[in-house]
């Protein structure tokens, strides 16, 4: 098969070939989109010859609580889940940027309720990358609204709330964009597609508040932490209106897989001068030195996945 990524897949506790990852047609996890999932990317380090998966720890505690919220009778611990990623890594002999995906689902084949047995797969490929961080994107305010905590909570990192996503960022793209960004029910900034977002304003730096309807981002936790430590800026998180972005100095996306990614115009307004703005940039350096441990900082956010 031409599409083959990666040698091996897991697969419940075993390594199977790439074309060998199959779940029945009939799992819930498939009939009624019972899957939640992780992204998340691993940086080869040339100097010291090593693969640095970012914020595994992180990661594997929200597939628990994504797993808990949709009330999966699983038996997984966070050191299973992270131990199936270093393992599969390491099989597939990765020695360079990878893209790395948990999904836990609902294997069993019932009716709507049905919550076990659940099946783990982890995928470990080398990595893309869908847009050009140095660049940035144009960006759209969809007219497709986020999905809200009471209805299909944006929290749990569930595939069927990708539909919404998608929705929104198919639209923006047949109309010219290269991105999106959602409001809430409330009419409040949310999200993109697969990130959060940003604005910087007089100085000032704002992100939506985790009570937006928005995932509970790794990276904007991260960025957020990393602007205080590296750059003594305390992120304002709050709602957000739309128009903030028309008027903004700076805006950028964030997430696992776009990483710090400039926005250079919302509705065909330009962001500041229509140009990666220097906070942007800034803090972009800051996490791509962090994540790839080029600095030593916080190395509690790397895990090796070739030593020990
Ligand atoms: N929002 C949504 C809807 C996402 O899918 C993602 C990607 N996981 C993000 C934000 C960014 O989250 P993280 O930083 O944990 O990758």
């Amino acid at each position: 098969m031409s599409n083959v990524m990666s040698k091996y897949i897991h697969m419940n506790g075993k390594l199977v070939p790439f074309d060998e990852a199959k779940v029945h047609v009939l799992s819930v996890g498939i009939t009624y989109a019972s899957t939640v999932f992780e992204g998340l990317r691993g940086y080869w380090n040339e100097a010291e010859q090593q693969v640095y998966v970012f914020r595994l720890d992180a990661h594997c505690r929200r597939l628990m609580e994504s797993m808990k919220l949709l009330r999966m009778e699983h038996r997984f611990t966070e050191e299973d889940l992270a131990a199936s990623v270093l393992g599969l890594v390491r099989a597939n002999e990765l020695r360079e940027d990878a893209h790395i995906r948990q999904l836990a689902f609902v294997e069993g084949i019932g009716p709507i309720g049905t919550s076990g047995p659940v099946g783990l797969a982890v995928t470990a490929t080398p990595s893309y990358r869908l847009f050009d961080s140095e660049k940035g994107v144009a960006c759209a305010i969809s007219s497709w609204r986020r999905i809200s905590d009471d209805c299909l909570p944006p929290r749990i990192k569930c595939v069927a709330n990708y539909q919404n996503g998608r929705h929104a960022f198919v639209q923006a793209k047949l109309d010219g964009y290269d991105s999106v960004i959602m409001l809430n029910s409330r009419g409040k900034v949310a999200e993109g597609p697969t990130m959060c977002v940003f604005l910087v304003r007089h100085g000032q730096v704002v992100t939506p508040a985790i009570s937006s309807d928005v995932l509970e981002s790794i990276t904007r936790a991260t960025v957020i932490q990393l602007f205080e430590e590296y750059h003594g800026i305390e992120v304002v998180e709050r709602e957000v209106d739309r128009t903030e972005f028309y008027v903004a100095d700076e805006a950028f996306f964030c997430g696992t897989a776009c990483e710090v990614l400039p926005i250079t115009s919302v509705d065909r307004h330009p962001v500041g001068d229509g140009r990666v703005g220097a906070l942007t940039g800034q803090i972009q350096t800051t996490y791509n030195s962090i994540v790839r441990g080029v600095v030593p900082d916080h190395a509690e956010w790397r895990t090796g996945v070739y030593r020990g």
